[in-house]
């Protein structure tokens, strides 16, 4: 069975390309059937902390990407490692090496002045080094021949034995180091598919060489395209947030992100909405690009404007609560806050727009939008915000509801010879402090009586 797995290394948050990798490898894993593995590469002590681990976990949780087994994290799995090196060593698949700094220094210099690519001579290969004293353990790599990496996204890939050259595999600490780690973790872990960024696509040959001194023949290889930002360079802090978590706080919805992702690479006839079931069915990562992705955030931002649009009130009201609790709001103080977002999520952007929107529901303002007061709360709107006020006072609580109040508006409009505009906007300024809401009378409806009469005396002071 499809075995798949995701292996961040806990040194930052996650971050829009790794959530992307999770996702391609979670879409893979359920498609077929098969598991899909967490694994916390944490060898690197001086980078990795507690807290990116939680904001890893954090993020696929929050995003409903469920793993089957995990988080493995490499660094309880030392003694697995140490082992397998030693196996190397006694198999002459490895050898101690204990060449000084200053040599490996000055045959990198002399191998750059000769225009050649710095890479260790194989000096320890036959020399017995005395392994009481300093020494780290070198991969003995094949030394011709080509090692070929079938990808499933950019085909075969070559490269030649010549080009790498023994790499250490434990350090002088005594620290097995990252290629042998990843190696022994996806034999045990049973890893058919390996599914990563295209940064790693030159340990691969490595990593395949190791596997095969071992024993084992390669997985399936994937080598996912980089996203850029709009100018071309590599997706950091400087085109704005890249964590997944800022994006959550920001008042996106998973499932929206989770979209965006999917079609950052990828896509499916001119299709643009996909739930996580369709994409668990039409996803192929053969169908992945070849060319690298461009992160255009207003297109994620009408992707979550769509799925705000059509989610379950219910959800959102939920979602909306701690958004509201940001701007000092309780909602319990005012209308049925479910009332509102369905009201106001067709034009939210997000859920922090959508609280945003709907604070004027729970509270009073004192400044209005500089151009919506100009263009509507002028000197000819006193006379329609007089009678408005004249005839809500009369209205009796069981009165006041959307169709009443359309009426009420309608009828004074009609009394003043004045298009209905002329009285509804100046009294939507009043009430909401700029131009745009939803219809008056569901925006007077959900205000409410007393505060109506408060704003637009406020309006008319
Ligand atoms: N830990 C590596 C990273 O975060 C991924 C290694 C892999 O997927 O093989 O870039």
């Amino acid at each position: 069975t499809v075995r798949t797995r995701f292996a961040p290394s806990p040194t930052g948050y996650l971050h829009i390309g790794g959530a992307r990798t999770a996702l391609f490898c979670y879409l893979y894993a359920r498609k077929h059937g098969g598991q899909f593995i967490l694994r916390i590469e944490d060898t690197d002590l001086e980078r990795s902390t507690a807290e990116s681990v939680n904001a890893i976990l954090e993020g696929m949780t929050w995003l409903g990407l469920d793993y089957d087994e995990g988080p493995f994290f490499q660094t309880q799995r030392f003694d697995r490692y140490n082992q397998v090196i030693d196996e190397l060593l006694a198999k002459g698949l490895a050898y101690r090496c204990d060449c000084p700094k200053e040599r490996l220094e000055k045959l990198r210099i002399d191998q750059m002045a000769r225009k050649q690519k710095p890479r260790y001579d194989g000096h320890c290969r036959n020399l017995r080094v005395d392994p009481d004293q300093p020494h780290v353990i070198r991969f003995k790599n094949p030394v011709d021949g080509v090692v070929v990496v079938d990808d499933l996204i950019r085909g075969r890939v070559p490269f030649a034995n010549e080009e790498l050259d023994d790499l250490i595999i434990r350090r002088s600490d005594g620290a097995p180091t990252y290629n042998l780690s990843v190696v022994v973790d996806d034999i045990d872990m049973r890893i058919t598919h390996v599914i990563r960024g295209d940064d790693h696509l030159n340990n691969t040959p490595r990593q395949i060489n190791i596997l095969r001194a071992l024993g084992h023949e390669p997985p399936g290889y994937a080598h996912v395209p980089m996203i850029l930002g709009e100018d071309g360079t590599r997706l950091s802090k400087r085109h704005g947030a890249v964590s997944v978590i800022a994006y959550r706080d920001m008042g996106y919805l998973p499932e929206a992100l989770l979209n965006y992702l999917v079609r950052l690479g990828w896509s499916y006839g001119d299709r643009e909405l996909f739930s996580l079931d369709e994409m668990i069915e039409y996803f192929d990562i053969k169908d992945v690009n070849k060319a690298p992705s461009i992160f255009n955030s207003s297109k994620l931002s009408w992707l979550n404007q769509q799925y705000l649009q059509h989610a379950d009130p219910a959800r959102i009201t939920r979602l909306v609560s701690p958004h509201l609790g940001h701007l000092g709001i309780d909602p319990t103080t005012g209308p049925d806050l479910i009332e509102v977002v369905k009201a106001m999520a067709p034009r939210a952007k997000t859920l922090v727009d959508l609280a945003e929107l709907s604070a004027f529901c729970y509270r009073d303002f004192e400044t209005y939008d500089e151009a919506s007061a100009k263009k509507h709360l002028t000197r000819e709107a006193r006379l329609p915000l007089e009678k408005l006020h004249e005839r809500f006072e009369l209205m009796a609580f069981d009165d006041w509801t959307s169709e009443q109040l359309k009426y009420t508006v309608e009828r004074v409009a009609e009394e003043l010879g004045v298009g209905f505009g002329k009285v509804a906007q100046p009294l939507r300024v009043a009430i909401v402090g700029r131009a745009a809401s939803p219809g008056i009378e569901e925006t007077l409806r959900l205000v409410g009586k007393a505060a109506t009469l408060r704003r637009i005396e406020q309006a008319l002071a």
